[in-house]
């Protein structure tokens, strides 16, 4: 159905213990371009849970006394094979989650990233020797591996968001379980049959497939054995999981919602800011935590801006994610329709005007119209939630301060994006930026080699990068005395 060249990449059942788990309650997983269901998925529930977290625990010693090199290699291993299998990866992902196939291919190669990052951070995890403050004792900082991690994943990056947190918590030595969205766990599945064909040993890497989040949740954010729960998903939810981790005092990671301001300064390079803009807020049609949430666009500037970006977004290719020169797929679900409906008809009936699109796709389903509304104020609904959907907002702005008061007004503090030349202005705006992620001049700010994550309710910890591994890390200090040196 998928035209796979490896169908046995296509797995239904959950992954435990380096075991396939099947389960008499299953859930569908549908392709949302067509509504055809795609599997019927292991349905796990508490208990199988616990079955995988104490599996998380038995493989922790042996994987922790492993040196870093041979974790590394096992990683490496699974990287080349995420690699050699990448379209199959790829149909995979479109099929449960929409997005064109360009962009699939994209993400595989960017989760893979992480895992060949992370294999080579595994070998640089050094401790520190501290100078005496003492004759006879000698001071050492460890790092050691924090112990069992549990993830939850949301279904907009059905790979990445996964390999993000699994590289780091593998590499460092901890065995990880990890909980993907209903919507999406094809994706993951399949990653974990790589994981075991690269010699991952049993318990390392669990998938636990459920349509009970919540029950499946509180396992993963309770259980005495886990020590680090790492979530990426709403702030909502975010907010919930941490008071349920606090029950054990778990170290914890989140990566939440945002709600990015993107601000084109008079001096800007217009063509570019409207290129960058298209990348930022159209890409995985306009469902990622770092998309443009709000255009601001500076007065004078504002008519001409406002013209080459609905210039661009009226040459967009909506439809099947598997059709050729496809560039918007469907939504994930109607109640992410219902959402973008819902904040345009709040935005229009306060002034807001529709420069494109606007409505539902004429396919039909859960696709919609690639839109630009402009003479968006901050008090609207739309300028205040995260949109997730393809709608660019597009606000007037005069003076810099201004634009920098509006951006900041705001709970969340994910990404931020500017456009301009002058390099005073450039570094002022940068510095008064109240966000983890700043792209000036730039539309696409996510690599692994770069921290990734948010400050204010956007979340806590960082993502990729030399800074990615710390969060699955314990320190600890050895005070070495009487010696007699
Ligand atoms: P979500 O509703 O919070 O779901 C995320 C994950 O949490 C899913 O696996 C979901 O399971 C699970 N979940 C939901 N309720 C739960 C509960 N009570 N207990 C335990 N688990 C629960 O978010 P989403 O709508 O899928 O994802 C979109 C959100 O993720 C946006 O806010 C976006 O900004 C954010 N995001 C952030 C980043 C980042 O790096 N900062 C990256 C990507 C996405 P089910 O799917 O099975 O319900």
């Amino acid at each position: 159905m998928l035209k796979l060249k490896d169908e046995t990449l296509l797995k239904s059942d959950a992954f435990v213990n380096g075991e396939w788990l099947a389960s008499s309650k299953r859930f569908p997983v549908k392709n949302p371009a067509t509504g055809e269901v795609l599997a019927q998925v292991a349905d796990l529930g508490a208990s199988e849970t616990e079955r995988a977290v104490a599996a998380a625990a038995d493989a922790f010693p042996a994987w922790k006394k492993k040196t870093a090199k041979e974790r590394a290699a096992i990683l490496r291993k699974w990287f080349e094979l995420m690699m050699a299998n990448q379209e199959d990866l790829a149909r995979i992902m479109t099929a449960e989650q929409g997005k064109p196939l360009a962009e699939t291919r994209g993400e595989v190669a960017y989760g893979a990233s992480f895992i060949e990052w992370f294999a080579e951070e595994a070998k640089r995890v050094y401790g520190d020797v501290i100078p005496t403050n003492q004759a006879g004792r000698r001071l050492i900082v460890l790092k050691e591996p924090v112990g069992v991690v549990a993830a939850i994943t949301p279904w907009n990056f059905p790979n990445a968001m996964i390999a993000r947190k699994v590289a780091p918590a593998i590499a460092a030595g901890c065995p990880i379980v990890v909980k993907p969205a209903e919507e999406t766990p094809l994706s993951a599945l399949a990653m974990a049959e790589l994981g075991a064909r690269a010699g991952l040993p049993k318990g390392v890497l669990n998938i636990v497939t459920t349509s009970d989040a919540p029950g499946v949740g509180k396992v993963l954010t309770e259980s005495q054995l886990v020590r680090k729960f790492s979530f990426t998903g709403s702030t909502e939810v975010g907010k919930l999981l941490m008071q349920q981790c606090a029950t054990t005092v778990k170290k914890v990671s989140l990566e939440l919602g945002g709600n990015a301001p993107f601000i084109v300064f008079d001096d800007a390079d217009l063509d570019a800011a409207a290129d960058g803009a298209m990348l930022s807020k159209f890409r995985n049609m306009g469902q990622t935590c770092v998309c443009a949430n709000r255009i601001l666009v500076q007065d004078d500037v504002f008519d001409a801006f406002a013209a080459k970006l609905s210039e661009r977004v009226a040459k967009l290719k909506v439809g099947n994610g598997f059709d050729d020169g496809v560039t918007q797929g469907p939504l994930i679900t109607m109640d992410a329709v219902e959402k973008v409906e819902r904040l345009l008809k709040d935005a229009t009936a306060h002034g807001a005007k529709i420069a494109t699109g606007g409505k539902r796709h004429a396919l039909g389903g859960t696709f919609f119209e690639p839109t630009v509304v402009t003479e968006v104020t901050p008090s609207m609904t739309i300028a205040q939630e995260e949109i997730f959907g393809p709608v660019a907002t597009l606000f007037r702005f005069k003076a810099d301060d201004e634009a920098i008061r509006i951006a900041n007004d705001t709970r969340f503090g994910l990404a931020a994006y500017f456009y301009a030349r002058d390099v005073g202005r450039v570094m002022r705006v940068a510095e008064a930026l109240e966000y983890g992620i700043v792209g000036i001049n730039e539309g696409i700010i996510s690599t692994e080699v770069a921290p990734f994550g948010g400050m204010k309710e956007s979340g806590i910890g960082r993502e990729g990068s030399k800074y990615g591994i710390e969060d699955y890390l314990e320190i600890k200090y050895l005070a070495l005395g009487g010696l007699q040196i």
